[in-house]
């Protein structure tokens, strides 16, 4: 039942209730929306504006050096190596997920020549399958699409023609968190090369990649890390595949000595090698920023709270979940869960529409699943209870 003195006990006790501050949002708006689109934090537009004015405005060309322009790639993959469990230099940020991906896919396979195989999750983001298609087309390899469920079967059967397992650390639709450490232990052990998607599960949920032994790692900078609309995403190389890493987009900015302007390819030492172009300063500029808020917060604290904000909306929504009016999709247990619950539901764009209204902004994933991502950076409980008052209002009014 509701009880809103819960929420204030529970607000009272939340030791991380001022970072909220950080963040510039709308006061009328409950945003549950942030594993799409991280908010704004409030410092952000300044440095921007500094970027911009100051030191494009005024430093001009020098600023590639006076301002750690040309090093931020890699200076900002170093800060994100630290949310996912990488020592420093394995991590370099630039271009797109989707980009990445792509780098990371035939990098990978370029890693096992002679083997034939690239599995993927079976319900992996459209891109990432998108992208392993064309890659598999490219290298003249075969995609083999299956659950998690189903992966220690099809390593088993396929072993050694496997080249390369790509999965993402957190279902996009469902949520469910997948176990990095033992997959990635079950890849190795039929010799091929593990690749991670951590789009949803950067700054949400704490990584050790290193620890885990994964071999090659993406993700995006826009969603749990707040880093503005098309941030760059990053990609993870692990130290002791560096010297043989082949990158597919050799580019100007990792070559070995750029300003040589060399007419042959030297790949630079280390993880400069997986730089491409030139970076995207804006958006390099507010990721840069967006970061600062994690400096003053561990991610497993963040995680904490993010998982008893879910724990209290569905303790809140107990009736109509249990009598499956509400039908939820994601793993009940902690350690099976990202930040983000989805759930079934027949209407679920009236229930997101409705749920709009009133100011709480939740999203549909096709045909008719409705996700709520939890992020205690800057939600509260009294946030979550108004918002589970609202779905408890809306999902019996749509019902009658
Ligand atoms: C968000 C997301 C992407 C996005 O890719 P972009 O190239 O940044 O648009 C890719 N993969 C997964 C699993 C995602 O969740």
């Amino acid at each position: 039942m509701s009880d809103p003195w819960r929420a204030e006990q529970l607000d009272a006790a939340d030791r991380i209730a001022g970072l909220r501050e950080r963040f510039s949002l709308p006061a009328d708006v409950i945003y549950l929306d942030g594993n799409s689109l991280g908010p704004l934090p409030a410092h952000v537009a300044e440095r921007v504006d500094r970027t911009i004015r100051e030191e494009w405005g005024r430093h001009l060309i020098a600023a590639w050096t006076s301002d750690g322009w040309w090093s931020a790639p890699t200076r900002v993959g170093d800060r994100i190596g630290r949310l996912i469990g990488a020592a420093p230099g394995q991590t370099v940020v630039g271009d797109s997920t989707s980009v990445q991906l792509f780098n990371a896919l035939v990098a990978a396979a370029r890693l096992r020549p002679g083997r034939g195989i690239v599995v993927i999750d079976s319900i992996h983001f459209p891109t990432d399958r998108y992208m392993a298609a064309s890659v598999a087309r490219l290298l003249d390899l075969r995609v083999i699409a299956v659950p998690a469920a189903a992966l220690d079967a099809t390593l088993h059967r396929y072993a050694e023609d496997i080249a390369v397992v790509a999965f993402g650390a957190v279902d996009y639709r469902t949520g469910e968190l997948h176990d990095i450490a033992t997959i990635t232990r079950a890849v190795h052990h039929v010799g091929a090369v593990a690749v991670w998607d951590l789009c949803h599960a950067v700054g949400a949920v704490p990584l050790d990649v290193d620890t885990a032994d994964v071999d090659l790692a993406v993700g995006c900078t826009y969603k749990y890390l707040c880093g503005g609309p098309g941030a760059p995403a990053f990609i993870y190389v692990a130290q002791r595949h560096q010297a043989a890493f082949d990158h597919p987009l050799i580019g100007w900015n990792g070559h070995m000595d750029p300003f040589a302007m060399e007419t042959e390819y030297r790949p630079s030492d280390g993880i400069a090698r997986a730089r491409i172009g030139t970076p995207h300063i804006l958006s390099l500029s507010a990721l840069d920023a967006a970061l600062d808020v994690f400096d003053d917060v561990d991610i497993g604290t963040v995680r904490e709270k993010s998982l008893g904000l879910a724990d209290y909306f569905l303790d809140e929504l107990d009736e109509i979940v249990s009598s499956g009016a509400l039908d939820l999709v994601t793993p009940r247990e902690h350690s099976r869960r990202g930040n983000q619950l989805t759930f079934r539901y027949d209407d679920a764009d009236a229930i997101e529409m409705a749920l709009r209204r009133k100011g709480i902004i939740c999203d549909v994933r096709p045909p008719n699943l409705v996700r709520f991502a939890f992020n205690g950076l800057f939600l509260s409980y009294a946030d979550i209870h108004r918002a589970a008052d609202s779905v408890r209002g809306i999902s019996h009014s749509t019902r009658e």
